[in-house]
C-alpha cells in the first residue's frame, strides 16, 4: 500500500495548491537521485512524485480525499508521472534544464566499511564487496546476441526520441522525450543478448581496493570515482561512496586529531612522582608523572597523536591522570597514613580561587601540570 501522500509532502490535509507546490519543489530538489547519493533517494524521489502527482491534480486529489489509494486505482490511474520518460524529465520540466533524453549516467552507490583506531592511524588498503549494475560482458553493453546486428528502433523510427503531449500541474508541455523502446539510442537488438535479456547490464558483485587514508575519522566518506552502477548506452558509471566508521577503542578516545586516554596511579605515586608506560598508536612512551600531581591533571605527549588528513602536524596524546585512593587498607598502610593525617595539608598551599576548585571537583580535569 502506498503512503498517505500528504504525509509524503509533510503537508496538512487543508493545504492549498501554492503550499503543495512549494512543499514538491523543497523535497524534490533534496531527493533528487542527480544531486542525492543515498541508495533510498531515487525510490523516496519516486514516491514524492507519486504524491504530488495525487494532489497536484484537484480530482485526483477529490477522489483520494474521498476514497484513499483503492478509489484511485479504480478510476484506472496508476502512478506514471503521466508520461515523463524518468526522473530527469520530470526534474527538468519542473525545474528547468534538459531532462536527461537519451544515455543516462549510473547511479551513486554508497556503502560502509568498519576499521580499527589503529587502521585509521596508519591508513590501510580495504578490499570491498558490493553490489552494482555492471555493463554486460557478453554485449558490452550494445544489448544484442553477439554477431547480430543492431536495427532502427520501429517506435521512434531512429530518432531516438519521441513528441508528447503532457499534461502537467503547471498546463500542458509539448517536449521532447527519450524513446522508450529504445532509450533514446534510436536502433534496438534485432536479437536481445541472452545473458543481460537486452538490457546492456547485469546486476552482480564486485570487488573495489579503497585506500583508506592515514587520520581518516569515523563517518567521513571516501569516494570512488566511476565504481557505482554502470550508466546506459556508454555514459559514464556513477560514483561509489565508502562511509568509514571507526570502532570505539579500549585504549583512547579521539578528539580532533588528539587522542585522550587515562592512567591510573595511586596516591603514593600521584605524591612521589612516577614513570608510566602509554601505549602510544606507534609504540610505547615513558611518560613523566611529576611529584604533587593532582587527580584529573592533564599531561600531553607531543605530537604522538593521529596524523592530520589536511597535511597539518599530528595531533597529541592527552593523558588524564587518575589517582586512586585505596578501598582497603593493611594495618601498617593505615598507621603510616594516620601518622601523617595531621600533617598534610587539605588544600593547595597557593590556594586557588573558590572558582578554580569547584572546577576541579566537578570536571575532575584540569590543564597542565
Ligand atoms: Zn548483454
Ligand atoms: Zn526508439
Amino acid at each position: 500500500m502506498p503512503r498517505d501522500p500528504y504525509e509524503v509532502l509533510g503537508v496538512e490535509r487543508t493545504a492549498d495548491e501554492k503550499q503543495i507546490r512549494k512543499a514538491f519543489r523543497s523535497l524534490a530538489r533534496e531527493l533528487h537521485p542527480d544531486v542525492n547519493p543515498e541508495p533510498e533517494a531515487e525510490d523516496r524521489f519516486k514516491e514524492l512524485a507519486e504524491a504530488y502527482e495525487v494532489l497536484s491534480d484537484e480530482e485526483r486529489r477529490a477522489t483520494f480525499d474521498r476514497y484513499g489509494h483503492e478509489g484511485l486505482k479504480g478510476q484506472g490511474w496508476s502512478p506514471g508521472f503521466d508520461g515523463f520518460a524518468n526522473f530527469g524529465d520530470l526534474f527538468g520540466a519542473f525545474f528547468g534544464g534538459g531532462g536527461s533524453a537519451g544515455p543516462r549516467q549510473g547511479a551513486d552507490l554508497g556503502i560502509a566499511v568498519e576499521i580499527t583506531l589503529d587502521d585509521a592511524f596508519a591508513g590501510i588498503k580495504k578490499q570491498l564487496e558490493y553490489e552494482a549494475v555492471t555493463t554486460c560482458e557478453t554485449c558490452h553493453g550494445n544489448c544484442a546476441k553477439p554477431g547480430t546486428p543492431l536495427i532502427s528502433c520501429k517506435q521512434c523510427g531512429g530518432h531516438g526520441a519521441v513528441r508528447t503531449m503532457q499534461r502537467s500541474p503547471f498546463g500542458q508541455i509539448v517536449r521532447e522525450a527519450a524513446c522508450p523502446a529504445c532509450e533514446g539510442a534510436g536502433r534496438t537488438p534485432e536479437v536481445p543478448c541472452e545473458d543481460c535479456h537486452g538490457r546492456g547490464s547485469t546486476t552482480g558483485l564486485r570487488t573495489v581496493e579503497v585506500d583508506i587514508p592515514a587520520g581518516i575519522d569515523d563517518g567521513q566518506r571516501i569516494r570512488v570515482s566511476g565504481r557505482g552502477n554502470a550508466g546506459t548506452s556508454g555514459s559514464p558509471a556513477g560514483d561509489l561512496y565508502v562511509v568509514v566508521h571507526v570502532e570505539a577503542d579500549e585504549r583512547f578516545v579521539r578528539d580532533g586529531d588528539d587522542l585522550v586516554g587515562v592512567v591510573d596511579i595511586s596516591i603514593a605515586k600521584a605524591a612521589l612522582g612516577t614513570t608510566v608506560t602509554v601505549p602510544a598508536l606507534d609504540g610505547d612512551v615513558e611518560l613523566v608523572i611529576p611529584s604533587g600531581t593532582q587527580p584529573g591533571a592533564m599531561l600531553r605527549i607531543a605530537g604522538r597523536g593521529m596524523p592530520s588528513l589536511h597535511g597539518r602536524r599530528s595531533g597529541d596524546v592527552r593523558v588524564v591522570v587518575s589517582v586512586h585512593v585505596p578501598e582497603h587498607l593493611e594495618e601498617a598502610q593505615r598507621s603510616a597514613l594516620e601518622s601523617m593525617v595531621d600533617d598534610l595539608p587539605d588544600a593547595a598551599e597557593l590556594q586557588p580561587g573558590l572558582f578554580d576548585r569547584i572546577r576541579r571537583a566537578v570536571s575532575g580535569s584540569v590543564s597542565g601540570h
